[in-house]
């Protein structure tokens, strides 16, 4: 099997396992006990914090510890906006980018839905990109939070994120991003980014799923959104998953060690696989931006084949990758990334996105290439049967 749906998820790395392997058998003591046994876990959960906080810029009491990336996404887009509007009946608007992941879309819809807010929806242009003036069109003394995506998990396109960032302080919004698949790729200082929030994900970067990170800015509020004993600083209660923790904080910490030498060997890959696709299959064509984007993203339509069907037989010849994102999976509707980019809906209905691990190399992207020309060849050739 070649893996190449890396933005889907990860393996857990074995570093990972061995940090976290204690705090699930000897150490596992819940942090809030008063003995020995639960602040040895509390020690550990807080070494972990200062090494998330470490890689972000931050200080350690600005990182909250959640259940993953939609979670951190969740309270970061209703708890800063709920927030704000208590503090400023007037904010009562929210701006999200139109190809945000579910996760930020649905949040902002929850929004309106249940608590009356208007949602800005902020547009891209045909490669996904924000430009600052878009956002700055849609944020004013209204807004509770923007919320733009520093990566997009479909196409792979980078946002402009320092000058997102400064347009919505221009008019004292708080800023929010979705680095899920940013991590271990770009940098990840929040100072040098300039924002509010910022949402991490485990499982993208070889940690387990269902354990990630919210930075918000000690001077930013947050209402929370699980009532409970008062963890994470009142942010988000419940029994802290230390093990989890300590697995998110390692793997974090090794991606972002790596992250110039990977990305760059990544990148220069990824061309290669880019090109060899667009030279043997002369109908696709590459979305999202042609060079600001993830260094291990290539993403595709096939113009009159049915994205499933080349997925199928892409799986038949031993490649795995996937039509959008995992996260709409199940669903036949095209993508609202690449409809907001542009495409008609038809050629989105052709996507077919690879995601590469770290561990790639030439000679597997090589044979995975020529698995697409092949899978595209059949079919493309029973359609026309
Ligand atoms: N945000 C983005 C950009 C993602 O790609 C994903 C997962 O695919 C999420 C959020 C959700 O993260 P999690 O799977 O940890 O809930």
């Amino acid at each position: 099997m070649i893996y190449l749906d890396s933005a889907a998820t990860t393996p857990v790395r074995l570093e990972v396992l061995e940090a976290m392997w204690p705090y699930l058998t000897g150490e596992f003591g819940n942090p809030s006990s008063h003995h020995e046994l639960g602040a040895r876990a509390q020690e550990g959960l807080e070494a972990a914090r200062a090494e998330v906080a470490a890689v972000l810029g931050c200080r350690p009491s600005e990182v909250t510890f959640t259940s993953g990336g939609t979670e951190a996404d969740n309270l970061a887009v209703k708890g800063i906006a709920l927030a704000r509007r208590a503090a400023d009946s007037r904010r009562n608007r929210v701006a999200v980018s139109a190809i945000e992941h579910p996760a930020v879309l649905e949040s902002a819809r929850s929004l309106a839905r249940l608590h009356g807010f208007q949602v800005d929806v902020v547009p891209v242009d045909s490669v996904g990109r924000v430009t600052p003036e878009a956002l700055a069109d849609a944020v004013g003394p209204q807004t509770a939070v923007a919320s733009i995506m520093y990566a997009n998990n479909e196409v792979g396109t980078v946002q402009p994120v320092p000058e997102l960032a400064a347009a919505s302080r221009a008019v004292r919004v708080p800023f929010h991003t979705d680095a899920v698949q940013a991590a271990g790729w770009l940098p990840l200082d929040v100072r040098a980014l300039g924002v509010e929030a910022l949402s991490l994900s485990g499982h993208k970067l070889g940690a387990p799923k269902g354990v990630g990170a919210l930075f918000v800015a000690g001077r930013v509020a947050v209402e929370p959104l699980v009532d409970g004993g008062g963890q994470e600083r009142g942010l988000r209660s419940g029994t802290e998953n230390v093990a989890g923790a300590v697995a998110f904080a390692t793997a974090l910490r090794l991606a972002d060690a790596e992250r110039t030498t990977s990305a760059t060997r990544l990148a220069g890959l990824r061309d290669a696989f880019i090109g060899r696709v667009l030279a043997l299959v002369p109908d696709a064509m590459l979305t999202g931006h042609p060079t600001e984007r993830l260094p291990g993203s290539a993403s595709f339509c096939f113009p009159r084949v049915s994205g499933e069907s080349v997925l199928l037989e892409l799986e038949r010849r031993g490649i795995v990758c996937s039509s959008g994102s995992a996260c709409a999976a199940g669903s036949s509707d095209p993508s609202h990334v690449l409809t907001a980019m542009g495409i008609a809906p038809v050629v989105a209905l052709t996507a077919v996105r690879f995601t590469l691990p770290g561990t790639a190399d030439a000679e597997e992207l090589d044979r995975a290439a020529d698995a697409v020309a092949q899978a595209y060849d059949a079919v493309a050739s029973l359609g026309t049967r």
